[in-house]
């Protein structure tokens, strides 16, 4: 009851108020319910419209057609009492009208908006059944600017946001997918190309710039692999992947790339107009170990046709010829850098070196560690006799220490010339050469490479490295043991020196036999073996007959001449393994191991016999000469102390002296 009554006072105010308002507007004023009401009215609807204007938060869309729906009769009835189309509440209608269009349009907010014209329009007639056109006009300018333009600017607004959202959706699910990188995962530079260096970048921006003139989706250059038979292999690619081609169709295109570069031509793969392969042969270029391909491609087809392809490409593949080369040199370089190293160490190794063998271990492991060769191995060269012999070798090498090497091999031609020499493919040479010497055994070499070491007086000798595949020794490491080469020349030439001073120390130096400081050092070590091992040792000794009278009858330079004569004889009679020496003025002494006594006197007997059968001769004339011969067995039978071994020797000579000269007396049981 109190509701209804005060809604028919307010009723009855407002109608007062809109009468009122009419007999004002009639009289061209406007009047208001009041200014406070009517600001926070209009502060409260552009609040609403900004909460609208935008979506989320706080409102979705059906949220705000709800509080449209719901605010629209209450809307309507404090616009009724508050002076109907003259009150500035139209403002809460125009909002409720906008609220509702939400979810809908512009569309249905124009419609909205017309309803609540026609509606307030009504009622104001039926209520005072006169229309002032003014207000109506201002009515209708509210409904139109608070709903049907904010709601036509939002939709525009909408639709560019949902536009954005759809984009961003559709990014995240290529990366999702991975068909798009994001930009900070993308790597800033290809990695590693199977050139295997950082100066191939230059090859690789070149062969995207080559792409994208064609229009390809790949470039690529390729190169004959000599250690797969020389099959084509891609070295340097446009694409980011650093494992290798991403889109080249191997199975179709790589005979039609090899077929390029057989024949020195372009090639292509195109059945309508435009190829979507290209290919062409890369030159070889001096300081480039070997030429190859470059190849253009496209899925379905580049941008240029053939004509121009044929023109462009071989240019291109010139080009990239020559950057191939320049990059190998710089990458041969960057590899000298690690070999210097290499150097650096190999030669403060081998000046502790005390021996030729130790020397020579050590330039050989150092020529493998310098070249990546399975074998390597050192000889020494004569050049004046134009022969050698390997000296040292690695481990487990083909070839033994002490193998001749002949003038007529291609390591005795390599030293002879003094040249380095390499074989990357050495099978049809040994097939139909000598490698080392005649002596060789049969085998393939693979892979060869020669440095001789050469010193001012000329080749000392050489390094000589086998690779255990074809190709595996290359023309460029070869060069990389040359430094070695020079290292290992002056080093080894020292080391000559060194033992050339030694073996004269333990030299005669007129006869050229050991000495006897030698001789008895060897004794010593021969007659250690026999007590470990067992097994004779026997010792001759002889001495010249009337040597006194030579000198006497010849001069002094003639006893020397006969002194050196005699030797030679013994030297060439004795088994390397026998050493001979002269033991003192006119006595020569030779230790024969794994002779027995029988085996000495046979010795003996041919010297002595040697020597008679063939007088000296000197100035002119001819000097008989004839030798005594004492001899004396260690470890047979009988027994021998081993301090006594030469005085034995010696006193069976002294019979030989007292019995006439000239013979050969053994140390026998019953003779002492
Ligand atoms: P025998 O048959 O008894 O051995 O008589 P012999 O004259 O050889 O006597 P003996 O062995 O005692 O004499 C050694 C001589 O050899 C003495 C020395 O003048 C000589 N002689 C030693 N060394 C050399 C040398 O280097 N050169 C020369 N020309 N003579 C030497
Ligand atoms: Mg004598
Ligand atoms: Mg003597």
């Amino acid at each position: 009851m109190t509701a209804a009554f005060f809604l028919l006072q307010a009723t009855q105010r407002s109608a007062d108020a809109a009468q009122a308002a009419a007999q004002a507007a009639a009289q061209g004023q406007r009047t208001f319910v009041g200014i406070f009401p009517t600001m926070a009215i209009v502060f409260f609807a552009v609040f609403i419209a900004l909460l609208l204007a935008i979506r989320e938060p706080p409102l979705d869309s059906e949220t705000a057609r709800r509080i449209g729906v719901f605010g629209m009769i209450p809307a309507m009835l404090f616009t009724l009492l508050s002076g109907g189309i003259q009150s500035p509440a139209v403002v809460l209608v125009a909002l409720c009208v906008l609220a509702i269009s939400v979810p809908h349009g512009p569309g249905m907010a124009f419609v909205g908006a017309l309803a609540a014209f026609t509606t307030l329009l009504g009622v104001e007639g039926i209520r005072s059944r006169v229309i002032v056109w003014a207000p109506a006009f201002v009515t209708a300018a509210v409904l139109v600017s608070t709903a049907v333009i904010p709601r036509w600017l939002a939709g525009r607004v909408f639709r560019a946001v949902d536009a954005a959202n759809r984009r961003v959706a559709q990014l995240e699910e290529q990366v999702a997918q991975g068909r798009v990188r994001p930009a900070a995962e993308r790597p800033r530079e290809p990695g590693p190309t199977r050139l295997e260096s950082s100066v191939a970048t230059p090859l690789i921006t070149y062969l995207r710039m080559l792409r994208d003139i064609v229009g390809a989706d790949e470039a690529i250059l390729w190169r004959h692999d000599p250690r797969s038979d020389g099959v084509l292999v891609p070295v340097a690619w446009s694409g980011d992947d650093p494992d290798g081609p991403s889109t080249f169709r191997s199975e179709e295109w790589l005979p039609l790339v090899t077929w390029a570069a057989d024949n020195e031509m372009v090639n292509f793969d195109a059945t309508g107009g435009f190829p979507s392969l290209a290919a062409v042969s890369v030159p070889p270029r001096i300081g480039a170990v070997a030429g190859g391909a470059l190849s253009v491609s496209h899925r379905t087809g580049m941008r240029v046709d053939r004509d121009e392809l044929k023109r462009w490409l071989p240019r291109h593949a010139d080009h990239l010829a020559d950057m191939l080369a320049l990059v190998e040199s710089g990458d041969e370089v960057s590899r000298q850098n690690t070999t210097t190293l290499a150097l650096l160490q190999a030669a403060t190794d081998f000046q502790k070196s005390r021996t030729v063998n130790s020397l020579g271990a050590e330039i050989c492991q150092s020529a493998l560690d310098v070249t990546g060769a399975a074998h390597a191995a050192l000889v020494r060269w004569d050049a004046d006799a134009r022969r050698g012999e390997v000296q040292a070798t690695s481990n487990e090498a083909p070839v033994r220490v002490g193998l001749v090497i002949t003038d007529d091999s291609a390591v005795g031609g390599s030293c002879r010339e003094a040249t380095p020499l390499t074989w990357e493919d050495a099978r049809e040479l040994s097939r139909t050469a000598i490698v080392y010497g005649r002596a060789e055994p049969k085998r393939v070499v693979q892979s060869l490479g020669v440095v001789p070491l050469v010193r001012p007086e000329g080749v000392v000798g050489a390094i000589v490295v086998e690779g255990n595949e074809a190709y595996r020794v290359r023309g460029e490491s070869v060069r990389a043991l040359r430094l070695l080469g020079a290292i290992a020349a002056v080093s080894l030439e020292s080391q000559f020196e060194y033992e050339e001073i030694e073996r004269r120390a333990r030299t005669d130096a007129l006869t050229g036999l050991s000495n006897r400081r030698h001789f008895e050092e060897q004794m010593e070590r021969l007659l250690d073996e026999c007590d470990r091992y067992g097994g004779p040792v026997s010792l001759v000794v002889a001495d010249i007959d009337h040597f006194k009278l030579v000198n006497d009858s010849y001069g002094h330079d003639t006893g020397d001449v006969v002194l050196q004569i005699v030797a030679k004889v013994f030297r060439d009679g004795v088994r390397t393994v026998d050493i001979v020496a002269r033991y003192g003025g006119e006595e020569i002494a030779c230790l024969l191991p794994q002779t027995d006594l029988q085996g000495a006197r046979e010795f003996a007997e041919r010297m002595r016999r040697t020597i008679e059968s063939r007088p000296i001769p000197a100035e002119g004339r001819e000097i008989p000469v004839t030798v005594s011969f004492g001899v004396a067995t260690y470890g047979g039978d009988p027994p021998v102390p081993r301090a006594k071994l030469f005085s034995l020797a010696d006193r069976a000579l002294y019979r030989s002296k007292e019995q006439g000269r000239n013979r050969v007396s053994l140390h026998e049981a019953t003779g002492d």
